[in-house]
């Protein structure tokens, strides 16, 4: 179908996109696609109207590395030195960081302390978030690493299926047949997550013990989480076996020191951790520049072929450390700040810094430059989509950029790996003149791939 795989030339009349968003917007609702707003009403999630075209070459290039990933974020979390050095200039200027870094410290100090191997149970889901850019041909390019709280699996798995239902309805009405629908891969992404929970629960051992759901107060992603509770089985007692944070990834989910004690003693807890504060730790922004440096992904990965496959997806990723080396970067990224972003060590959209907003932010404050990192901007083609989000009471064709997630399932005893695969995927799309993509910081829709 042309519209899907060719830019502009054959997009829909508005009558057509105003019929297929009203059967979609019903289509939300009643398969309990919705979330609620600050005032607590529920509105449907935002979503694409049609799924974004995909090259299945660059999806399944997506997938391979993850294993790899998670293989790099648990081995380097492994290493204490390595972490410490790596975080020490970010921890000196981002207190949220150094707080989740003396709890890394407390622990390790105990597992070092420790004969008992159970301490380092961990069990983690990593998602790579990532951009296909046109340059020197297709090829993605990593935005981020992230290791806690991975909102909209529930979604991202019902995405597909709708999008399926409305490529039938379009079917119909151009009377074709034409099976585009199938070109939409389902995705197991929720039953993965639900089957890592599960695993590790049975892994803990214990028939009593419970899994913990660890979240926000003001939660607007409710029915994202409920999803994955009623997949995992409610089940009685208090001993917790497995914590699943989907909170604690912001300053604002520790408003007073109860909260950073109650963190340290899950940690210190013999309970499985997904995240633990050392994979955590691994998604912060300076992780990801300081594993770009040369020599640190064959520190921790297996050959040569997983240091390549892996490489290839970084994009220039800059330090502002004190010294030399900083100093230049600053002043790249300040010749350049239409082609740079500036990330802090925060989460969930809209805290990165662009444009004009670079220079101001690094001249006005430039000693405490170190709770950013510089990353080159991502500039990838951009495609035509419709964006329905409750609010908008008309919807239109506009250019768009879809970002892929992959999710991955790791779970480990010690330095045993137990489970180490790829589950599924996420993607959002976001108007092309937006800068972050949060969907619930109302910037991008859920989406899923068309690989025609
Ligand atoms: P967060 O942890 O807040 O999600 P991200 O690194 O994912 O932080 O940044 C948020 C959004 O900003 C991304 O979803 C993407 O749309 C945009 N973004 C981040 N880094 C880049 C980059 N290097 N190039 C282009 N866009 C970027
Ligand atoms: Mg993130
Ligand atoms: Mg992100």
């Amino acid at each position: 179908m042309a519209y899907l795989t060719q830019k502009s030339d054959h997009e829909f009349p508005q009558e057509d996109i105003q019929y297929l968003a009203k059967e979609a917007r019903d289509y939300c609702f009643s398969r309990e696609m919705v979330y609620k707003d600050s005032n607590g009403k529920e509105q449907h999630i935002p979503f694409t109207l049609y799924p974004s075209p995909f090259p299945k070459r660059l999806f399944s290039t997506a997938r391979e590395v993850q294993t790899f990933f998670n293989i790099l974020v648990h081995k380097a979390s492994q290493d204490y030195q390595f972490t410490k050095n790596a975080l020490s200039s970010t921890i000196s200027a981002d207190q949220f960081t150094a707080k989740l870094f003396q709890i890394y410290e407390k622990v390790w100090e105990q597992g070092a302390a420790q004969v008992s191997k159970l301490n380092n149970e961990c069990h983690s889901r990593t998602k790579t978030d990532a951009m296909d850019e046109n340059n020197n041909g297709l090829c993605i390019k990593q935005v981020e690493i992230n290791t806690i709280a991975l909102g909209g699996i529930a979604f991202s798995c019902l995405i597909p299926e709708m999008h399926r239902y409305l490529l039938e309805l379009i079917e119909q009405k151009s009377k074709s047949l034409n099976r585009q629908k199938l070109h939409v891969p389902l995705n197991p992404a929720l039953d993965e997550a639900a089957d890592g929970l599960i695993k590790a629960w049975e892994l803990y051992g214990s028939e009593r013990a419970v899994i913990m759901f660890v979240i926000q107060p003001d939660e607007i992603n409710v029915y994202d989480q409920k999803h994955l509770e009623y997949r995992v089985h409610e089940r009685n007692g208090m001993e917790i076996a497995v914590a699943y944070f989907r909170a604690g990834y912001t300053p604002k989910d520790y408003p007073t020191e109860n909260e950073w004690s109650a963190r340290l003693t899950i940690e210190l807890s013999r309970c499985i951790k997904c995240p633990t504060v050392a994979h955590q730790l691994m998604g912060t922004k300076k992780m990801q520049q300081v594993m770009s440096n040369p020599g640190v992904l064959e520190r921790f990965l297996p050959d040569k072929e997983s240091v390549d496959r892996v490489r290839k997806t970084f994009t220039g990723l800059y330090s502002l450390d004190p010294g030399p080396v900083g100093d230049h970067n600053m002043e790249y990224c300040l010749q350049r700040t239409d082609r740079c972003v500036l990330k802090p060590q925060r989460e969930g959209g809209g805290n990165n810094i662009y444009g004009e907003d670079i220079r101001h932010t690094l001249l006005n404050d430039s000693k405490n430059r170190t709770q950013y990192i510089v990353m080159d901007l991502i500039q990838p083609e951009m495609n035509r989509n419709v964006i329905v989000r409750e609010e908008y009471t008309n919807v239109h064709t506009v250019d768009v950029i879809p970002e892929l997630g992959i999710v991955g399932i790791f779970l480990s005893r010690g330095d045993e790996v137990l489970v180490n695969k790829e589950g599924g995927y996420l993607i959002r799309t976001k108007a092309a003149t937006q800068g972050d993509g949060g969907v619930y910081a109302g910037r991008a829709a859920f989406d899923s791939p068309y690989m025609g």
